[in-house]
């Protein structure tokens, strides 16, 4: 695998990101995505869809707001006792999580302890700045993870409202609508692919962690008792889909937390984890977290977030399991594991043929070609991205589309003229084919999914 410095380069050269407001000097850990990466984070978003919406038959989805009733984060419990205790070291400068430190210095578990307890455990024993060594922190200050902005034009007379951290609030709130709406039996998932925002102390490694970032998540209700049978199901669901895709099943492990490491909500979290260059992280977060959700709502709201089954009429709040995955994050792994370098022919983005920015690049070998060829492109164009790429020699032409993984090439040559066939070079194997123009579209039909 690459190095991350590589791979980062590799992204900015070819049009996959930028830094985001480069011409200011940009934003810490914002990127844009350009006209590659802008594709494949599409096509990623697609096949997710296409798996957990399309071909599930419990789940459909849904679109919820960014912004919502600030109620909603005090049931959430992200407003409130929510914040992370953060401190400054006084000597480098850096800033660490205080619970962090004592977890890493002792075996203690400081959940649940006060900040005043805190800062006299890292006193009593005099626990060093990770950084610096040097033993002379701030007073811890409480660090609020999410984004608060105004609602309402004249400001300080509006009222503060959020940006969400997860989209996950936006299909609680929803659950009764959709049961409803749908005349859908549990066990019911409800899917949504969004932005969310968090103030993360320690964004970075590139677009593993950023502040804005997008979230492929499913919320699946069902019956309590049957939860752990579906977190299961739901499990070995998500690792089949990132194996199909191409990820090497040697780069990706299940991690179950610890007691000590559950979210308040949760009877059970487990990673996905992958083996990014900067080392073995999460990427898809599954957890279990009951009834949890809505039983907050429906106490804050005062609505009965109850389940009426039809058939044995049990009534009861359902337990929920969750896949949360960060598309953004996988997106880097998909690029980290898909690209390779070969001795001859350079740097190969083998990545699986649905997720390819480009599926097909059309080519002239000669200018009086490009007419053709451009109708070639055109016809193809309806249903694939498809560059049409008329400079440069042909060598090199195949190499731009290598280095961008773009799965076939198809050539307008001298032959062209006499016989009407193309030639199709595959981006894997190298192995050409020829075939005849009429017969392009057929040949292509099962070739991609999407
Ligand atoms: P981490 O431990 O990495 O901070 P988390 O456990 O807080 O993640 P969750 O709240 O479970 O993350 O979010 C679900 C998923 O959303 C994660 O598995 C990850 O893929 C993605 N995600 C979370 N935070 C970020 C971020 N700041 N940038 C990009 N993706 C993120």
């Amino acid at each position: 695998m690459k190095k991350m410095d590589e791979i980062v380069n590799y992204c900015k050269e070819n049009g996959f990101m930028y830094p985001g407001s480069q011409i200011y000097g940009g934003l810490a850990n914002a990127w844009d995505y350009g006209p590659l990466g802008i594709e494949l984070k599409r096509n990623i978003q697609n096949i997710w869809w296409q798996k957990f919406v399309q071909e599930s038959p419990y789940n459909v989805g849904l679109d919820a707001a960014i912004l919502m009733n600030p109620q909603v984060w005090v049931a959430s419990g992200h407003v409130g006792g929510f914040s992370d205790p953060l401190m400054d070291c006084k000597e480098c400068k850096n800033r660490f999580r205080a619970d962090h430190l004592i977890e890493d210095n002792s075996n203690e578990n400081p959940a649940g302890w006060s900040n005043e307890k805190m800062e006299q455990y890292i006193k009593d024993n005099n626990l060093k700045c990770p950084n610096c060594g040097a033993s002379n922190f701030s007073e811890i200050k409480e660090f609020e993870l999410m984004f608060k902005t105004q609602q309402g034009v004249i400001s300080n007379e509006g009222s503060d409202i959020y940006l969400r951290p997860e989209t996950a609030q936006g299909i609680f709130v929803n659950f009764k609508n959709v049961v409803r709406t749908t005349r859908r039996k549990l066990p019911l998932g409800i899917a949504q692919v969004g932005k969310a925002f968090r103030n993360e102390i320690t964004p970075g490694n590139f677009i593993f962690r950023t502040r804005e970032f997008e979230q492929m998540e499913l919320e699946f209700f069902c019956k309590p008792g049957t939860d752990m049978e579906w977190f299961e199901y739901w499990k070995k669901y998500c690792m089949d889909w990132l194996l199909k895709y191409g990820l090497t099943a040697d780069n990706l492990v299940y991690r179950d937390h610890e007691a000590s490491e559950l979210s308040h909500y949760s009877a059970g979290t487990v990673d996905i984890e992958y083996q990014f260059p900067f080392g073995q992280s999460e990427l898809w977060g599954i957890a279990n977290r009951t009834d949890y959700d809505l039983k907050a709502h429906q106490v804050a709201s005062k609505e009965s977030m109850e389940y009426h089954d039809p058939l044995t009429n049990e009534k009861y709040i359902p337990y929920v399991i969750e896949p949360s995955l960060g598309l953004n994050r996988v997106l880097l792994a998909f690029i980290c594991d898909a690209l390779v370098h070969d001795e001859e022919r350079g740097d190969i983005l083998k990545i699986h043929p649905d997720l390819a920015p480009y599926k097909i690049c059309v080519m002239p070998l000669q200018k009086q070609q490009n007419e053709q060829a451009f109708t070639i492109y055109q016809a193809l164009a309806k249903k694939y991205m498809v560059e049409f790429e008329a400079s440069g020699n042909i060598g090199k032409r195949y190499k731009r589309q290598d280095l961008i993984g773009t799965p076939y090439c198809v050539t307008i040559d001298f032959d062209t003229e006499n016989d009407d066939c193309v030639t199709i070079r595959d981006r894997d194997t190298t192995e050409q084919v020829r075939v005849k123009i009429a017969e392009l579209e057929n040949y292509f039909l099962d070739k991609f999914n999407l």
